[in-house]
This record gives structure tokens, sequence and C-alpha cells, in this order.
């Protein structure tokens, strides 16, 4: 709308700036009464998004983690600035496929070690 600069923090969030990067993002207020920082002008499929990491805007504007599976595949969802920053790693997004790639990792290295001898 019309307001400019720095107000005062409306309860229900507004224009952050990210503490590591300083790009802006949107402070949203959560369920839990709680914020979390979100994407700016973002809203990807919520099937493309990790249902750990999608955030659902409600009606009165505060967002929810949306963990239905399989998510309706028109629904949209919001995505925390951290999972965008380029000031921080990159988190786990699919942790079952990290474990995975560890057992894969060690399987790997099994395989690269020389065979013990046979009796
Ligand atoms: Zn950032």
């Amino acid at each position: 709308m019309g307001v400019s600069g720095e107000g005062p923090r409306r309860l229900e969030g507004g224009q952050s700036r990210c503490p590591d990067c300083g790009l802006p993002a949107d402070r949203v207020a959560t369920l839990e009464h709680a914020s979390v920082l979100l994407e700016p002008d973002m809203m990807p499929l919520a099937h493309t998004v990790p249902a750990d990491h999608r955030w659902i805007v409600l009606s009165d504007g505060r967002v929810a983690l949306y963990g239905v599976c399989p998510p309706d595949p028109s629904q949209r969802c919001r995505i925390e600035h951290r999972l965008a920053c380029p000031a921080r790693p990159l988190p786990d997004l699919w942790p079952w496929l990290t474990t995975r790639r560890g057992e894969n990792g060690r399987q790997a290295e099994r395989r690269a070690a020389p065979e013990p001898p046979e009796d």
C-alpha cells in the first residue's frame, strides 16, 4: 500500500531483511505464534517442495507447514528464505536420500577395498 519506510512491526509481520545476506524477505507469523522469514514473490507448486519445507498461507495471513501427502497438485506454497539464501548452506532437503548416499558411499568403499583372502 502507500506505507513507506520502516513502520512499526505489524502483528502479522512484513518486509524484513535477511541477517545473513541482506536481501529483502517477508517476515510472516506462523500458527505457533513464532514467525518465519519467507522468500518473497515466489509460490512454487507444493509437490515440488519437500513436505517439511512447504508453508501455505492461511486465510488470516499466517502460514502453516503443509505436510499433506500427496499434496493437492494445484496447491502452491511458500518457502523459507534460508533455502534460497546465498549466504547459508543448503539444509538437508531429502534426509532419506542423504542416508542412502551415505550407505552407498560405504558400499563403494568396501568394493574398492581389496577382497579378503578366501580359505
Ligand atoms: Zn539471506
